[in-house]
């Protein structure tokens, strides 16, 4: 076994791009960098979460190799999220490790916003590009009830508009469409779209159960969403970037801010997704709707080189699963994969 540098030697060049069976090619990687998390929204979080021991968490120079190797195989963006992926000690560490990789254009971050306020301005200098807030209500006690947690909203909306000040962008807002919870409040998220410039995202509830069980009828599809913003402000679609899960719309008047429609049941994008994931505990998910995942830490801890990780990944994504559309095809339904916070949304 050689030093880092020997071991680097073999992937000096780039390598083949990493692509699936079904010419799909990889060029976003997700990494929940943590299962933790302070809050526990129903739609996430079971009643009792069972954590990872702390051995098996990858540490910021494993999930940096990865990443490393991953760039040379053509993935360009990374988005950090977990679990709480503040919930992670001094992350601006990881992000400035990430930042030095050459291939890498783009790193964002999904949070829940507790520890926004305080970390935003050491993530930007860190090498942080964007930031996208969970934010299911903008009705305070309706907000705790959701996050099964007390008292925090406040403090999200300051990490909010913290995280514009510093400069991070774009800022986004993911909003999980809950019947019955809150499809009453989408006019005033447009109207916090409109005020504070800033892209909307609704995006549909998956089955991916916490403490609330999904069911079918507490879906709200994107198109409704859409026609429900229409009837007071008409919208222009824009182009739909290649890979993209959103559909993103501008007001047709002119007013700032953007509107995007996640519509992962109604109408999936899986055709030319490009994303792959890695889990806390070191685990290639090419698909998140599938159970297949591919044990890279063993490999990691066991002092493979460079190419002998990246063959592994290769292969590991080679045998991506075609989707969910296939699933609501040939099975009418999506039967439970595994809870959101162990996989990184
Ligand atoms: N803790 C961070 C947060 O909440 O933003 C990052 C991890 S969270 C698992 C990533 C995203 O997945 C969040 O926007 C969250 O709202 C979303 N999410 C979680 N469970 C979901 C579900 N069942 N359906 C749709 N989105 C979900
Ligand atoms: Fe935590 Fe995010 Fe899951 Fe909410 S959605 S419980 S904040 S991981």
């Amino acid at each position: 076994m050689g030093n880092d540098r020997e071991r680097n030697v073999a992937l000096e060049h780039k390598v083949e791009p990493l692509q699936d069976r079904f010419g799909r090619v990889a060029r976003k990687l997700r990494v929940s960098v943590t299962d933790r998390c302070n809050f526990r929204c129903d739609f996430c979080m079971p009643v009792k979460p069972v954590w990872l021991p702390k051995s098996e968490i990858l540490t910021y120079e494993e999930i940096a190799r990865i990443a490393r190797i991953l760039a040379r195989m053509g993935v360009t963006k990374i988005r950090l999220s977990g679990g709480e992926p503040l919930m992670r000690r001094d992350l601006d560490i990881l992000v400035a490790m990430l930042r030095e990789i050459p291939e890498v254009r783009t790193i964002a971050m999904t949070t829940n916003g507790f520890y926004l306020a305080e970390m935003a301005e050491r993530l930007k200098r860190a090498g942080l590009d964007s930031v996208t807030v969970s934010l299911h209500s903008l009705k305070p006690e309706r907000y705790d009830e959701v996050v099964g947690r007390k008292g925090v909203f406040e403090r999200v909306m300051e990490g909010l508009k913290v995280a514009q000040e510093v400069g991070l962008n774009p800022v986004k807002v993911n909003v999980v469409m809950l019947r019955g919870c809150n499809d009453d409040e989408i006019s005033d998220f447009v109207e916090l779209a409109r005020k504070s410039n800033l892209t909307v995202r609704f995006i549909e509830y998956m089955p991916f159960d916490g403490r609330k069980f999904w069911r079918p009828e507490l879906l709200v599809p994107g198109e409704e969403v859409v026609r429900t913003i229409e009837s007071v402000h008409p919208l222009v679609p824009m182009p739909r970037e290649q890979g993209s899960t959103a559909r993103v719309y501008r007001f047709a008047d002119g007013i700032g801010g953007e509107i995007g429609i996640i519509t992962s049941m109604t109408s999936p994008f899986c055709g030319d997704c490009d994303r792959i994931r890695l889990t806390a505990d070191g685990k290639i998910v090419p698909c998140m709707f599938s159970r297949d995942e591919y044990d890279v830490k063993s490999l990691l801890r066991s002092g493979a080189t460079d190419e002998e990780i990246a063959s592994f990944i290769r292969d590991a994504f080679y045998r991506k699963f075609a989707g969910v559309e296939s699933l609501l095809r040939e099975h009418k339904t999506i039967a439970y994969v595994r809870p959101m916070y162990q996989l990184g949304g």
